[in-house]
């Protein structure tokens, strides 16, 4: 289900902002900053606000789960139904919405702030993430989840001891490349479409680096991207 215009709205009110599903992660904390409402750390997240929470997305510290008030959700049985985030039990890239539930719009309230300074703030993620990540490639982000998790909730899993990259750095990796797929040389646990990459490239270039980083560390990476279709030609029938 593509959720279109309808569902793209983005309404300020003090502290609260409420955005459709289909709204901007950018565009939300940019018309918060507008209001005086820090939700500056979505201005980098690619993706609109549905995947956010969906995901728990976050950064530089900061997640959904930290300013969700509640969210809207259409049930598979079609009642409209409002959810706390308790109900979602959000956690490091995870949440358990009912199976089937599409969310239709979210709400958040989020510490005041200067206009100015969350303007200034924002840039300065922009640029932050311009240094350090290829965000001119094409790339669906962090491919492997941090070994031992990490949230800014304060919970027993956040801690930042294990970082992917670092995993895949010790085990030679980074810039490693299969057809078309590259490890990025940028940010080592960005996994990159540089020349046509097939599906195939992709998912077997991930696996080469989940093998070559357990037998290096003795470390089972997870996949942080959802592969979704048909696996790889080298894992179908295994
Ligand atoms: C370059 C790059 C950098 C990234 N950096 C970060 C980062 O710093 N931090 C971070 O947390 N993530 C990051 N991500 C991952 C991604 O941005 C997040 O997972 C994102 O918030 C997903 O949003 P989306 O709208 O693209 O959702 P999708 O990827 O389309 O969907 C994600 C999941 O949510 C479900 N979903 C989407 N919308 C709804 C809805 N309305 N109702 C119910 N389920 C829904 C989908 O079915 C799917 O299971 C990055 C991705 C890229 C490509």
């Amino acid at each position: 289900i593509r959720l279109g215009r309808g569902f793209n709205g983005i309404e300020t009110s003090g502290t609260t902002v409420t955005a459709g599903a289909a709204a901007l992660d950018a565009h939300v904390a940019r018309k918060a900053a507008a209001a005086g409402v820090d939700l500056t750390f979505l201005r980098t997240i690619p993706g609109s606000i549905g995947g956010a929470v969906r995901m728990n997305a976050g950064c530089y510290g900061t997640y959904v789960a930290d300013h969700l008030r509640d969210v809207q959700v259409v049930l598979r049985d079609g009642r409209l139904v409002t959810l706390s985030p308790a109900a979602l039990e959000l956690a490091y890239r995870r949440s358990t919405l009912p199976p089937g539930a599409v969310i239709v719009s979210a709400t958040f309230t989020g510490p005041e702030g200067a206009p100015e300074a969350l303007e200034a703030r924002m840039a300065d993620q922009l640029a932050k993430r311009d240094a350090t990540q290829p965000t001119k490639d094409r790339t669906a982000g962090s491919t492997f989840r941090n070994p031992a998790g990490f949230s800014s909730t304060g919970k027993a899993d956040d801690t930042h001891e294990m970082k992917a990259w670092k995993l895949i750095d010790d085990a030679g990796m980074r810039g490693a490349r299969e057809g078309g797929a590259v490890m990025s040389e940028k940010h080592s646990n960005f996994l990159t479409n540089a020349e046509n990459a097939s599906a195939a490239d992709l998912e077997n270039l991930g696996e080469m680096i989940r093998k070559k980083v357990y037998e290096t560390s003795g470390v089972t990476l997870e996949w942080e991207i959802m592969r979704v279709g048909e696996p790889a030609p080298e894992e179908a029938g295994g």
